[in-house]
Parts: C-alpha cells; structure tokens; sequence
C-alpha cells in the first residue's frame, strides 16, 4: 500500500525481492516493485576531530563540500602525507587504549580476571598492536562464534610473540536471548593461560559512546554475519572513514564497498547451492584465519625504513577516499530525494 518501498543495500533490495514475489505471482522476480538505497552514515558525526583537522589542513575548510564530488574527494585524500595520516591514527589508537583501560578497570572484583573486568590495566592493551574491533548485536547471524572455532588457531595468533593480534569486542545480547549470552559468557571464559585475557577486550553497554572509540581507534573492522542476512550494515561504513579496514563477508554495504585494496573479503559471493549451514560456518572460518594469517596480519607489520606500514597505509588512504563519499549519508539523502521522494509529473 506504500507509494514505494525500497531496500537498504543493492543486495537486500534482491533478496527483498524474492520474498516478496509470492505477493505477485504473474511477475518475473526482477520485476517486483523494490528498489534499493544503499545506507550510509554523516560523516561529520563519526570522523574522529583528529582526522577532521587532517582534512581541514591538507583538503580546506569545506572538505565535507567535496564528498560531493568524489573524484576531487580521491584526488584530495591521495595528497596527505603518509606519516600525517599515521600519526593521526596512532593517536586515535592510543585514545581507544586509554578508553579501555578506563572501561574495564574493576577494583573490586573478584581473583579471576575475565576480558571485561581487570583489576590491574595497566598491561592491558598495546597500541603498537594490531587492533581488531568486532561490536554489534548480538544475534544468531552475527556468528558471534566463527572467531573463536579454531581455538588453537586463534590464540597462535594473539599469543605471537613479534606479530601479536588484539581484539576489542562489544554488544548487547536481548535480555531474553539465553543462548547470545551465554555466547558472551563462552567468549570471555576463554584460555586463561595464553595472553586472550591481555589481548581482548569486552566492553560492556555498547553504544554510540562505546562505537566512536572502536570506529575511530581500530586497525581493522571485522564483520561476519551469515549471508545474506545482513541488510546493510553500518558500522564498517563508520570505520572506513576513519581509515580502518574492513574485514568482512561479502554482505549488504561491502559488497558494493569491496574494490580490493580498501579493505579485506572473507568467503565468496554467494554460496554453493543446498551446502549446509554449519559447512558453509566452517568454510568461512577458514577463509577468516587465511586472510588473517596471510593477508592483515604480514601487511600491517611490514615496514619501511622509516618505520611506517606503508602499504598499509596506502590502503587506509585508499579506504578513506573511496568510501567516505560512496557511503556518506548526504548521497544517501541525495538518493531518497531524486529515486523515492521526488514527485514524478
Ligand atoms: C552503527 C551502530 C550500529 C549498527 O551497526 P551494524 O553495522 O549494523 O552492526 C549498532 N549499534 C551502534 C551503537 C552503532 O553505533
């Protein structure tokens, strides 16, 4: 009965598509009336000040004009100094690492430390590690779970001694939802004997407090729900934009983001025809601990002479100046405006 109705990501207009065309059974079911307009997020609210002076310095005051424009955006972006943008980021990481130890110091607790209560900061947290944020909610489809199916894997990574890897995690389970949160409470109890309990993170009451730290303090930005269920998605869109990478299943938002060099792809398009869930689970876990393994964890710790990640670098840069204008929400509005809004005489 609406004049129009629309999805929110090319991907989640399709599949809105195909359940809906039970509703007209004459029409093919790509013509269904369901369109899409990609969400996006106001710049402006998520870019750390810190970034925002970068861009005010070495693109103008009117940098949020540009986005308008995104290859005079690119062209812009591509002039900041590597070293500027790096040390802008090491100071977001080191905000986020002060935030945590903030978060999670408990005086009063009990004898055994958990990943959201410690009674010591102090060693809590390295800014000079590869930072990890995973915060959402905390639903089935979110697999919550696929980080930690190969224990062994996982803390050979966080425990490595010269390439360690960190992980801030956050999200709320439904009060009513017994199995989220007792995902939660598996995830906290982990090993204690490897350094998880130094290297993760549970930040409790999640946010948008809590998500400007992570978005704006991470390295990476990891994202696995179970395709194609995620709709959007947007806090990856928020983290791009401050130069964090995204780690992520090819679902709602990224699909459209992914270009391959501003982020990382986990998994594949689409998934073999009737292959079980729980097989395609482990498959995607495995494509999870290869990239980590091969691909996010080498780049971020190669550096130049001068001690910068560079090629590292060039991809934060990169997700900044392609992704910022694609999934601002001025193009989203834009959208609404000229596709679903605007009368037609
Ligand atoms: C952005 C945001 C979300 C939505 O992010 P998803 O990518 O859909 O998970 C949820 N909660 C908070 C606090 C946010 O800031």
């Amino acid at each position: 009965m609406t004049r129009t109705a629309n999805g929110v990501s090319e991907k989640h207009g399709e599949v809105s598509r195909a359940l809906w065309s039970k509703m007209f059974p004459e029409a093919d079911v790509s013509e269904i009336p369901i369109t899409h307009i990609t969400n996006g997020v106001h710049a402006p609210t998520w870019i750390a000040p810190v970034l925002q002076d970068l861009f005010e310095n070495n693109i103008g005051k009117n940098w949020g004009n540009l986005l308008k424009n995104s290859a005079e955006w690119q062209t812009a972006v591509n002039q900041i100094p590597d070293a500027e943008l790096w040390n802008a980021h090491k100071l977001l990481k080191n905000l986020l690492v002060s935030f945590i130890r903030q978060r999670t110091l408990k005086p009063e607790t009990g004898v055994l430390e958990t990943i959201h209560e410690h009674h010591d900061t102090n060693k809590l947290f390295d800014p000079n590690v590869l930072t990890i944020g995973f915060a959402r909610r905390v639903a089935a489809y979110k697999r919550w779970n696929l980080l930690v199916s190969d224990l062994d894997r996982l803390l050979k990574m966080v425990d490595d001694e010269s390439r360690p890897v960190q992980f801030v995690f956050a999200g709320k389970a439904h009060p009513q939802d017994r199995s989220g949160k007792l995902l939660l409470q598996n995830l906290m109890a982990l090993d204690h004997n490897s350094q998880w309990q130094r290297r993760a993170v549970f930040i409790e009451d999640y946010d948008q407090e809590v998500a400007r730290y992570l978005v704006q303090g991470v390295d990476v930005w990891m994202n696995v729900p179970r395709r194609p269920m995620e709709a959007s998605g947007t806090s990856g869109q928020k983290a791009a934009m401050n130069g964090a990478l995204n780690l992520s299943i090819l679902d709602g938002w990224w699909i459209e983001g992914d270009n391959g060099i501003n982020g990382f792809s986990i998994g594949e398009l689409a998934d073999p025809k009737d292959m079980p869930q729980d097989e395609i689970d482990a498959k995607d876990a495995e494509s999870l601990y290869r990239i980590l393994e091969n691909d996010v964890i080498p780049t971020f710790y190669d550096l130049d002479s001068a001690g910068l990640p560079v090629k590292w670098i060039t991809r934060m840069r990169n997700a900044i100046a392609t992704l910022t204008p694609q999934f601002s929400s001025d193009r989203m509005v834009a959208d609404y405006f000229e596709q679903i809004y605007q009368l037609r005489v």
